[in-house]
């Protein structure tokens, strides 16, 4: 009989071949500054065992270690149970939910949020629930942003990363050719979708232009904060930076990195929140977060807003962006994401391991995640790096700098 199956093998070995399989490697971290030693035991492989630290984490303000953040967890677990065990539509809808909506919805302004499970749900279910007939896309923007538009079937404009002329062209392109073709634009629904601040170049976008431009044409904006949220003015994220609450329709983001949970969310008025409780099948057929993981998540939205750890991770960035340029690396972007131009994809995979025996962890990022000619080492410095550490990393980048011969 004809196999078939699939050839999975084979599938492996091309991965293998073009250099681009990748692998799980399981770190036991062991202290609150990112330090990984050897899995404490089980049967995981143990890839890792000196002590290093890590400036390759999303935990920016390092609260996954945080003991107030911890005790929330545990007593959610203790008093609502460790799993919502159904749809929040079913049995799964809980107080703790409603308390992280609350909080998430004062901090981002709006009239309402949505918890889902993960940032990658919100992002697909959103985007498909509301069916918009054109999504204009920023080209860096995240998978789940482009997966959420292939869901909806929606026609997709990408315009150039961080560009809102480039973003304006396209929707004067759009209304020109819907005219032409007979159909009156003003019967098509719009979204404009960007990152606020994108993971591998630290960039910005010009959330202010983009409004502008969206306005003009009667398009709304819907701002991706996963890498944001919590960092910015008053624990919000570049939307509350910048004051644009009352422009942007649709604000969505993670709990996953600053806010050390699992989890996403969507905030936004009170009538998006009912449509997507109905309509996004990622919320209505995906079991409810779990409730330690809400709790941890609205503990850490409150230690974000009211303690220093935002100010610290702002120092420690200034710090290390102000060392490696005066080293002489050039640092892109403009956020709290550092990442260190190599170019060259080799010189970027033997600057990361020169950092690595100097017991440094920072990712190499090579293609096809980057474009050809900008491989990068992306330094991503967490609140709870203290001066020590900032200056044992731009000691690792001199050293394994001047080894490569970048320096
Ligand atoms: N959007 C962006 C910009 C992200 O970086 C990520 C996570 N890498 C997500 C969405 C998905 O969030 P989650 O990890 O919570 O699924």
């Amino acid at each position: 009989m004809a196999d078939r199956g699939f050839d999975l093998e084979d599938r492996l070995e091309t991965l293998e071949e073009t250099d681009l399989k990748r692998a799980l490697s399981p770190v036991d971290r062991v202290a609150e500054r990112g330090y990984f030693g050897e899995p404490s035991g089980g049967d995981l492989p143990v890839l890792e065992t000196a002590e290093a630290l890590v400036f390759a984490s999303n935990n920016y303000l390092g609260l996954t270690d945080d003991q107030r953040v911890q005790d929330a967890a545990r007593q959610a677990a203790a008093t609502v149970g460790t799993g919502a065990g159904a749809s929040r539509l079913v049995t799964g809808d809980t107080m703790v939910h409603r308390d992280l909506e609350r909080l998430l919805a004062e901090v981002k302004g709006t009239e309402r949020a949505l918890a889902f499970s993960s940032g990658y749900a919100a992002n697909v279910g959103t985007i498909a629930a509301l069916e918009p007939d054109v999504v204009f896309s920023d080209e860096l923007n995240h998978a789940s942003i482009i997966d959420g538009c292939r869901l909806a079937d929606a026609e997709t404009a990408v315009y150039d990363h961080c560009d809102a002329a480039s973003l304006r062209s396209q929707l004067e392109e759009r209304a020109r050719t819907a005219t032409r073709d007979g159909r009156d634009p003003a019967d098509e629904s719009w979204l404009i979708v960007t990152d606020s601040v994108f993971s591998m170049d630290g960039t910005v976008a010009p959330l202010e232009a983009i409004c502008d431009a969206a306005e003009s044409f009667g398009a709304w904006v819907m701002v991706d904060e996963a890498h944001a949220t919590g960092l910015y003015a008053n624990g919000g994220g570049v939307v509350q930076a910048e004051g644009l609450e009352d422009r942007v329709q649709i604000q969505m983001g993670t709990l996953s990195k600053a806010l050390a949970s699992q989890g996403g969310y969507v905030a936004g008025s009170a009538a998006l929140i009912e449509c997507l409780v109905n309509d996004a099948r990622s919320f209505v057929f995906s079991t409810g977060l779990a409730p330690p993981a809400a709790a941890a998540a609205s503990e850490a939205l409150h230690v974000a807003r009211h303690s220093g750890a935002r100010e610290q991770l702002w120092e420690n960035v200034a710090h290390l962006r102000d060392g490696l340029e005066s080293m002489g690396f050039e640092v892109l972007g403009e956020s709290q994401i550092l990442p260190v131009l190599v170019g060259d994809r080799t010189d970027t995979i033997d600057l990361a391991e020169g950092i690595r025996e100097r017991d440094v962890v920072a990712p190499a990022i090579r293609p096809p995640t980057v474009p050809e000619g900008t491989s990068r080492i992306r330094v991503a410095p967490m609140a709870t790096h203290d001066e020590d550490d900032i200056i044992t990393c731009l000691e690792a980048f001199s050293a394994a700098g001047e080894e490569v011969g970048l320096l």
